[in-house]
């Protein structure tokens, strides 16, 4: 603490302070005088302190220690900061007294100033213990009750009527939005904020409890911070004075604004209900104890007929169909004697033009005070056209029973809630089971079916059931009486759902389509077969008639050439030691004599019983069961195929016909691709015909290309002879540009030097054509050819294996440009760095050759492998790599001209493997 020293004693005498401090409060006060440190305490402050005047002389320093140990930088801070700015200060801080009693004291003070410096503090000094303790106490009870009614937002307010302010409790202020804490509103602010049209009525009960007394329980709406109007019920009670004076009010409020909002609901509600009522079409009527009209309602009068006037002369009894009057009467009586007090009826009253009237019929009793009957209440609906549609509903049910069972449907209705599954007749039979031996329960039809399709199955129920499909929709196999699976397709749809949108009933069908799954399957595997191109043609052929006669559950397949009567078997599946490709058999011995002379597929199913019993070939081939039809190839019969077994069978159905036809069909394609058929018909079909044209044409285009290519070859071979001898006879005389120019054009000539003679050869493989086919031993070829290309196999460290060849049907020349074109190429595109590994294989098929040429080189990318094969198509630049692109289209060509077929297969960076195939 800073010390002054400043002429001021006079000023500062005991009396003036005293009379000073005084003034400010009766309370203890003290004096700081800066300059001599000095400090004075009035008594109340020695007592406050716990200490007696001879006990303890105040000091600065040593009174800052009675402070609690935490505050004391409080009080240092309040009175430096005083001194410095020379302005009135207070704090408020504990004291802790000799005996340990912690007090909590309020100081106030001012600085007396001279010559524009502080001198002194004055000031007074409160025990204000006993006013924290209350404060706390009260903060504490508030903040238990806010907690308390956090959950059920009642709001607390307190009106001070005297002092006129409202204490708001937090909840309350929360309601309206209010943040401000020390928020507490004048009456006047409070009617301000009441909605206008409440204002009156909140006044007018507030005064009426306070002058009255009555009780003050009011719903109002108060302005929320955002504009809005909050709906609360309130409810308050007084305090009053011992003379009934009214000095405070005490009470709460509740939040009812969605109360208030239902409520409304609820009476517009209640506002159309009634008016739905007057204008409804619903019959009402009071009727005495003795049945007499006493009065109708308007849609009455219209659904009997009558007037209001002629209806209140009759007795309810005059107007009820006869059958119905016995109950009628009967009831009143029972309601009458208490036995209930309101009874629904249908009931049957007649028109005022004789016809009956359907409806129904709601009647109660009202009774006075003394539980006396006063009158009936009735209600009367007409039903009339509900009832007609009912019986229209029931003879179209009827109707469709009948229609039903005649066809080939199952139908089944499932009352989900009861679990009862209601179908018809044909549901069980066409699964061969009795209607009987099912029980009617979803579980029952559930174990029938086949475990692979039930979770399926039951997804989709669900999802329909759940109202997430338009429809239930599923195929399953289900086991059949027989233990056998049948396909059954089931389709269904939910006619009933309760409020809550759950399924109560859902009605389907079920159709057997076992037969149609298998032909589709048949029909797929076929497909299946043909596309695989990992099987030859007499492979797929085989497997074809394998998958027909397991469709068919018959033993044996045949397919046979028919030629002047004799049978060759072509194919046969299974083969056995009498019946295998090449043998023959008299057409007459066969089914196939009967096949053969009709166009139309030929099944028996029973031989037995057919009159083939009669023939020779029942006799020797004792066949039961017989399908086969003749087919044609290129437009000339060809033969047949057939399908038998020695045991009988169910009658063919016509998708098994239909199968049989189109399995007939595909073989004979088959056959047709077959080429020494080919060869055999070339010459009469006009599109062999055309065909030969075209390769004449063809012949003579390369016969021009083969003149124009080998003309062009001499001039060009004088260009490069004469650029060469110009390179070198003035090379010195030319400077560095000239000569590359020099070089660029010998470059240039050789590259197209190459190219002409290429041209050449691939136009000569044409012209060509007709040189003789020998035998070539490929062996040698390739050996030759390896001869050929020593230099750039050395050059390049290549290695070049065979394995042993075959001896082929073709033109040796052809054949080793073929090969000579592949292994160059392979020893061109060898990767950097690697020695080129070449390997020639070839395997053998039934009708052809098949050769492999296989490189460890830079490999194709599969996208380029068709377009290879065409002239001048080139992947590499001429720098990295030399050619002209023509190799490979001379190889095709060789290879189609030999009747095969040429293709590429390939790993970039791995090497590539060059297949093609020579007919046998
Ligand atoms: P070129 O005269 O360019 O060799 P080809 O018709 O023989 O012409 O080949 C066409 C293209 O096929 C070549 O440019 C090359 O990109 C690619 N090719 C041919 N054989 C091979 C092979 N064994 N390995 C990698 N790529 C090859």
């Amino acid at each position: 603490m800073k010390i002054r020293k400043n002429n001021y004693q006079e000023i500062l005498s005991d009396d003036k302070w005293r009379k000073m401090a005084t003034d400010m409060s009766h309370v203890g006060y003290w004096k700081y005088e800066i300059e001599n440190q000095s400090v004075s305490w009035s008594d109340q402050i020695y007592r406050i302190h716990g200490v007696t005047k001879s006990g303890y002389e105040p000091k600065i320093d040593s009174a800052i220690n009675f402070y609690h140990h935490d505050d004391r930088k409080v009080v240092i801070d309040a009175l430096e900061k005083a001194i410095k700015q020379k302005k009135p200060f207070e704090f408020r801080a504990r004291i802790i007294t000799p005996k340990g009693v912690e007090k909590h004291v309020e100081a106030k003070g001012k600085c007396y100033i001279s010559n524009g410096e502080t001198v002194a503090l004055l000031g007074t000094f409160n025990d204000i213990s006993h006013h924290i303790k209350q404060t706390k106490r009260l903060e504490e009870a508030n903040e238990r009750y806010e907690l308390a009614t956090k959950e059920s937002s009642m709001g607390l307010w307190d009106w001070d009527i005297k002092n006129d302010t409202f204490f708001w409790s937090k909840t309350l202020k929360d309601l309206l939005g209010i943040k401000s804490k020390s928020f507490s509103p004048t009456f006047k602010e409070f009617k301000n904020l009441l909605h206008p049209e409440d204002r009156d009525k909140v006044i007018k009960s507030l005064y009426k409890h306070l002058n009255k007394n009555l009780p003050y329980n009011i719903d109002f709406r108060l302005r929320h911070t955002n504009g809005k109007y909050i709906w609360l019920q309130a409810r308050g009670k007084a305090i009053r004075e011992d003379g009934g004076k009214a000095i405070r009010m005490l009470g709460s409020v509740e939040d009812v604004t969605e109360i208030k909002k239902v409520k409304d609901i609820q009476k517009r509600n209640e506002q159309q209900l009634r008016a739905a009522i007057d204008q409804a079409t619903v019959g009402k009527a009071l009727v005495s104890e003795k049945g007499e009209w006493l009065r109708v309602n308007n849609a009455l009068c219209k659904l009997l007929g009558y007037t209001e006037k002629e209806i209140l002369q009759l007795c309810f009894m005059d107007i009820t169909h006869p059958d119905d009057l016995p109950t009628s009467l009967k009831m009143k009586e029972e309601v009458l004697a208490k036995k209930y007090n309101s009874y629904q009826t249908e009931k049957r009253y007649l028109h005022k033009k004789g016809h009956v009237i359907h409806t129904l019929l709601n009647v109660s009793l009202v009774r006075d005070e003394n539980d006396q009957p006063l009158y009936f209440i009735s209600e009367i609906q007409d039903i009339s056209k509900l009832i007609k549609d009912k019986k229209k509903l029931a003879e179209s049910q009827e109707r469709l029973d009948v229609a039903l069972n005649a066809t080939d449907m199952g139908i089944w209705d499932w009352d989900i809630k009861n679990d009862i599954l209601f179908t018809n007749d044909k549901w069980a039979t066409m699964l061969g089971y009795k209607h009987s031996e099912i029980k009617p329960r979803f579980k029952s039809w559930e174990k029938l079916i086949h475990p692979d399709d039930k979770k399926t199955l039951l997804k989709n129920l669900h999802n329909h059931l759940d109202n997430k499909t338009k429809v239930y929709h599923a195929e399953a196999r289900v086991k059949a009486k027989s233990g056998k699976w049948k396909w059954v397709q089931t389709s269904g749809k939910v006619v009933e759902r309760d409020k809550n949108g759950e399924a109560l009933r859902i009605v389907g069908t079920h159709i057997n389509i076992t037969n149609k799954t298998k032909t589709l399957k048949i029909l797929h595997l076929i497909y299946e077969i043909a596309s695989d191109i990992t099987l030859d043609a007499h492979e797929k052929i085989n497997a074809v008639l394998k998958a027909t006669l397991e469709y068919l559950d018959l033993d044996l397949a045949i397919i046979s050439k028919i030629v002047d009567s004799k049978y060759k078997i072509r194919y046969a599946y299974p083969i056995s030691s009498k019946i295998k490709p090449g043998k023959e058999l008299d057409l007459n011995q066969t089914y196939c004599l009967n096949t053969f002379k009709n166009s139309r597929i030929f099944a028996i199913h029973h031989a037995k019983k057919h009159p083939i019993a009669k023939q020779v070939c029942y006799k020797k081939q004792q066949l039961e069961s017989y399908i086969g039809t003749r087919f044609s190839v290129n437009g000339r019969i060809y033969g047949t195929i057939n399908f038998s077994s020695k045991s009988d069978r169910k009658k063919f159905s016509s998708e098994e016909k239909t199968i049989v036809q189109l399995v007939s069909q595909w073989i004979a394609s088959q056959i047709n691709n077959e080429n020494h058929l080919q060869a055999l018909i070339k010459s009469e079909t006009r599109l062999e015909d055309t065909v030969e044209k075209l390769s004449e044409s063809n012949a003579e285009l390369g016969r021009f290309a083969y003149i124009a290519s080998h003309d062009l070859q001499e001039p060009l071979r004088t260009v490069i002879s004469l650029t060469e001898l110009l390179k070198n006879k003035y090379r010195d005389n030319l400077d560095e540009t000239a000569n590359q120019y020099l070089n660029f054009m010998v470059d240039a000539a050789t590259n197209m030097k190459d190219l002409v003679a290429d041209l050449l050869e691939y136009s000569r493989v044409d012209n060509q054509r007709t040189l003789l086919e020998e035998n070539v031993n490929t062996n040698k070829a390739i050996e030759y050819v390896i001869q050929n290309l020593k230099e750039s196999i050395t050059n390049s460290g290549a290695t070049i294996t065979h394995s042993d060849l075959p001896t082929i049907k073709a033109q040796s020349l052809r054949f080793i440009s073929l090969m000579q074109n592949l292994i160059s190429n392979s020893l061109k595109y060898k990767r950097p760095g690697k020695n080129p590994k070449i390997s020639i294989t070839a395997k053998e098929y039934k009708s052809y050759w098949q050769f492999c040429v296989e490189d460890n080189g830079i490999g194709i990318d599969h996208e380029y492998y068709k377009l290879i094969f065409e002239p001048f198509k080139r992947l590499q630049n001429k720098k990295e790599y030399s050619g002209t692109g023509i190799g490979l289209a001379i190889c095709k060509k060789i290879v189609n001209q030999f009747g095969g077929k040429i293709w590429v297969k390939s790993n970039l960076n791995k090497g590539t493997k060059f297949y093609f195939t020579i007919p046998k």
